[in-house]
């Protein structure tokens, strides 16, 4: 029989796995790799820098639930992928990094591009390993997945050196191992379910938190029907958005502020007291609170605040487990209470001075007006991706999603410089849902402009793809804030740049639209809503290549006055 080299092993040892995408940068020693991967069925999607293909693997994870591949070179390409890893071990995603390797008999000899990959990729993953031969590849490569989607999802890093690549082996002395089936659903006890819905039940101010654990596990319609049964408020963490609608008239995230602070007895179904909740602490919530945590993650249980109940098991499962009880003695909490009313109340103040925000008249575009009109415009079954600061956190209190797993963002890690990388993922994943030229529903990338530098090459991958992507810049000239074309110049007279301009300065009204055309995308420049909302039209119309929107608002544009911070701070 024909022997078979590593890189085939490899390859179908992920086609086994029913790993359908792989996304890398190829170099020495991975191009067979990626060769064989398309051989055996494999979508291959070159992309730019490890970083942005590791972003798009780990993206892909998320959203379908089983792991795609990043394809990284030795050296520099691996120590490339591990932002990507971090963040997806960072947000619970599965990923697997396959990562090239200097040959084995010239360890420790100065090879190119030499480095302990696998100890390095240690702190960034659930599971690190090189396979001790050939035949032990499909092993280490089963074990790589399931790792990645057993347990709390997270990274997993499989190593392969050169010289592994290209070697034979007679077929019949590979080790074959089946397809790692779905993860394993564990339900919680009875006996915490019962203290769950009892303390749920004899709650004043109950909330439930919805977070992208509950997106990521498939608990829509479970989730959605205990909303709706217990007629409860349901606040959604930034990607927990859309598991149960933003429109919903039970979604409080109006008056997140209120509520989180108000309530006394709260539900977290897959979120974590970090600082994205502000660690579950006062002022920004009750001292009193007693948290019902939901998380298959038995570490997590207790994290920053010990809970009154620990709900261990799938979201889906143990929202069912709950569901039933509710169901055997129908329970719904009254919706002229006071927490109601209070809800209610401030969730139609906030929303004045949101509308007041955006239709305030302003010689430029502003955070609120821009997203005033691009929200008037896009499709409700678009995914959204989004990062940067303002434009991430003002988007996403003003961008209403309907639909579960259709938001992308900096996440857990608040890393900026996923969006094209995510972008690219989802994009591909709509494509492939249509493929006979149909329409797929459109990625919309609402970027800042400095998020957007940092992976901005990647428009080339879109545009060489042919991928439905429109990506929205919202430019203000630099991070946080900028400074426009007359202060810019005063500065240059001023003196050297590197001394007198501002860190959070980037170039004035620079021509990212110009980026895309270069490319042979679609670019357009606007400073008006009028600009704004024509260039949205057209683009979102003809779907015929991707297209970015350059959208020059007032650089002194800020967000509105908050009763917190952003970023939870100890008080030392
Ligand atoms: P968010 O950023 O929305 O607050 P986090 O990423 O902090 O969400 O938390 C997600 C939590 O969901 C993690 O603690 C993870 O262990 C948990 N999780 C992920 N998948 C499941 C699942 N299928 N069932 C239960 N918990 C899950
Ligand atoms: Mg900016």
């Amino acid at each position: 029989m024909e022997e078979v080299t590593g890189a085939q092993i490899i390859a179908e040892a992920l086609k086994t796995q029913n790993v359908e995408y792989m996304f890398g940068v190829v170099g020495v020693p991975v191009i067979e790799v990626a060769m064989a991967a398309q051989a055996s069925g494999i979508k291959y999607i070159g992309m730019r820098n490890e970083q942005s293909a590791c972003y798009a693997a780990s993206a892909i994870g998320y959203l379908t639930g089983r792991p795609a591949v990043c394809l990284v070179v030795s050296g520099p390409g691996l120590i490339h992928a591990l932002g990507g890893m971090a963040n997806a071990n960072s947000n619970c995603w599965p990923v697997v990094v396959i990562g090239g390797s200097s040959d084995r008999d010239q360890e420790t000899t100065g090879a190119f591009q030499e480095f302990p990959q696998v100890e390095a990729c240690r702190l960034y993953s659930k599971f690190t390993a090189r396979p001790s031969s050939l035949s032990a590849i499909p092993a280490v490569i089963e074990k790589a997945v399931r790792c990645s989607i057993f347990g709390r999802p997270g990274a997993s890093y499989v190593d392969i050196p050169g010289d592994m690549v290209n070697a034979k082996l007679d077929p019949a002395q590979v080790r074959c191992v089946s397809c790692c089936p779905s993860p394993p659903v564990s339900l919680a006890p009875p006996g915490d379910i019962t203290s769950a819905v009892t303390l749920i039940k004899n709650a004043h101010r109950p909330l439930l938190i919805i977070g992208k654990g509950a997106a990521y596990a498939r608990a829509e319609c479970v989730l959605g029907e205990l909303v709706e049964r217990c007629g409860l408020p349901f606040l959604p963490t930034p990607m927990g958005k859309g598991v149960v609608p933003d429109t919903h008239t039970h979604c409080v995230a109006a008056a997140r502020s209120r509520a989180l602070q108000g309530a006394d007895v709260i539900v977290l179904f897959g979120a974590r007291l970090n600082w994205m909740l502000h660690f579950g602490s006062a002022p920004r919530f009750n001292t009193h609170v007693k948290i019902i945590q939901v998380d298959l993650c038995p570490e997590e249980m207790g994290n920053n605040v010990r809970p009154a109940a620990a709900l261990l098991g799938d979201i889906r499962a143990v929202t069912t487990q709950i569901l039933e009880e509710f169901r055997k003695a129908p329970w719904s909490f009254p919706q002229d209470s006071e927490w109601w009313v209070e809800l209610r109340q401030k969730m139609a103040v906030n929303a004045e001075v949101s509308k007041a925000l955006a239709l305030a008249p302003s010689p430029m575009l502003n955070y609120y007006s821009a997203f005033h009109h691009i929200c008037e415009l896009l499709p409700p079954d678009c995914v959204i991706v989004s990062e940067g600061a303002n434009t991430m956190d003002i988007g996403r209190t003003m961008i209403q999603q309907q639909l579960p797993r259709h938001r992308l963002d900096a996440g857990t890690f608040g890393t900026m410089g996923v969006g094209l990388g995510f972008a690219v993922a989802a994009a591909m994943l709509e494509r492939d849902k249509c493929p006979h030229g149909n329409d797929p529903s459109r990625v919309v990338c609402v970027e800042g402009d400095s998020a957007f530098g940092f992976s901005g090459m990647e428009l080339e991958t879109m545009c060489r793809l042919k991928l439905p992507v429109l990506i929205i810049i919202i430019n203000n000239n630099g991070i946080y804030s900028g400074v426009d074309s007359q202060t810019w110049k005063l500065l240059e007279e001023m003196g050297d740049l590197t001394t007198v301009a501002p860190p959070v300065t980037l170039l004035p009204d620079c021509r990212y639209d110009l980026m895309m055309s270069a490319f042979g995308g679609r670019g357009y420049l606007v400073r008006t809503a009028e600009e704004l909302r024509l260039s949205l039209q057209e683009s979102l119309r003809d779907w015929q290549q991707p297209a970015l929107i350059n959208v020059l608002i007032d650089p002194a544009s800020d967000r509105k006055q908050q009763d917190f911070p952003w970023l939870t701070r100890s008080n030392l």
